[in-house]
Order: C-alpha cells, then sequence, then structure tokens
C-alpha cells in the first residue's frame, strides 16, 4: 500500500443525479468533474460514479457522485442507486416541460429510498436553449421552495452555474455532518 492510500478521507459523501432520459445529467456530471460536453452523448455504459474532491474549511470534501446508466428510460433506477446517498440534484430540461411535471415523481422515488436526510437541489438545465423554453424560472423557483429544495438554472452546454449547483450541495451536506 502506498503512502498516499494510508491517509484517512475526512469526508466522503454519495451524491446522486435523478431526473427524466436526456435532461443531460451525464453531461452535467461530466462538466463537473471533466469540464468536459458531449452533444451526442450515449446513455452512460460502465462508470457508475465520479469522484470530486473540494475543499471546505481546509479540509478536503469528496463527493462521490453517481449517474444513471440510462436506467431511467425504463423506470427502473434500483433502490441501490439512492442508498447510502447524503445529496441529490433532481434535473430538468427548461425546453421540455414534460420532464418538468415528472419532478414529483422523481421526488417521491428519493423520498421512498433514502433512509437519511437527503439535501436536495432542482436544476433545470439547458438554460441556454432561451428561445425555446417552456418552464420558466419562477415556476422553477416555486416548486423549489413548495418542496424546500434549493434551485439553480444550469447550463452543462455553456457552464452556468454548473460548478455552483453541485458544490452548494456539497455544502449543505458537509455543513450537516459537521
Ligand atoms: P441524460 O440522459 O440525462 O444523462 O442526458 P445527457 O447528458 O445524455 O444529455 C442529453 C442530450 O442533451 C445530449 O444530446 C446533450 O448534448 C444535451 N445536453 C445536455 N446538457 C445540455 C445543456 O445544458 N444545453 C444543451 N443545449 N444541451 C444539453
Ligand atoms: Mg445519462
Amino acid at each position: 500500500m502506498g503512502e498516499d492510500e494510508e491517509e484517512v478521507e475526512e469526508y466522503l459523501f454519495k451524491v446522486v443525479i435523478i431526473g427524466d432520459s436526456a435532461v443531460g445529467k451525464s453531461n452535467l456530471l461530466s462538466r463537473y468533474a471533466r469540464n468536459e460536453f458531449n452533444l451526442h452523448s450515449k446513455a452512460t455504459i460502465g462508470v457508475e460514479f465520479q469522484t470530486q474532491s473540494m475543499d471546505i474549511d481546509g479540509k478536503e470534501v469528496k463527493a462521490q457522485i453517481w449517474d444513471t446508466a440510462g436506467q431511467e428510460r425504463f423506470r427502473a433506477v434500483t433502490s441501490a442507486y439512492y442508498r447510502g446517498a447524503f445529496g441529490a440534484l433532481v434535473v430538468y430540461d427548461i425546453s421540455r416541460r414534460s420532464t418538468f411535471e415528472n419532478v414529483g415523481r422523481w421526488l417521491q422515488e428519493l423520498n421512498t429510498h433514502s433512509d437519511t436526510t437527503v439535501v436536495k437541489m432542482l436544476v433545470g438545465n439547458k438554460c441556454d436553449l432561451q428561445n425555446i423554453r417552456e418552464v420558466s424560472v419562477d415556476e422553477g423557483k416555486t416548486l423549489a421552495e413548495s418542496e424546500g429544495l434549493f434551485f439553480m438554472e444550469t447550463s452543462a452546454l455553456d457552464s452556468t452555474n454548473v460548478k455552483k449547483a453541485f458544490e452548494i450541495v456539497i455544502k449543505e451536506i458537509y455543513k450537516n455532518v459537521s
């Protein structure tokens, strides 16, 4: 075992990304973890999660961020996916109203499968698509307020608020446990 492996990881939090198919979940993660965007991304294959570190109060806080492998298309996200999650990004696409209307279902699924308090962020992704917007900022905000969620509009394409959205969730989890 190398010296690095003996170091104690002080904080490691699991965060899940949920929401309808094609809302941009995988691209939000690749933008955050690798600063990459893919215009023709296929369903994620193989990789279950990516780990990203950030510094909070001089401590290294790691988030293990889980992405679905496309199983949300078949409404078949398993309980293993949610197990142990401390945070969740619930994503819809501001240019597709149906994805916003399904947010309630995702929240319900999350509640069913989580045993602890989960820090939740409602994410209206693809805010670069202003000209074909179907969900207003106010609607997003209102839903978030009524459900007690953080809220942010993002664009994985042009990077707007992506880092911020993840970091707010991670900081809030840290705040709750430290
Ligand atoms: P997932 O099924 O939720 O994981 O969605 P993906 O990340 O695979 O993205 C689905 C499609 O939306 C892909 O064609 C992406 O290029 C596109 N996409 C993802 N995020 C954005 C965004 O912020 N803006 C725009 N315009 N397209 C996006
Ligand atoms: Mg995906």
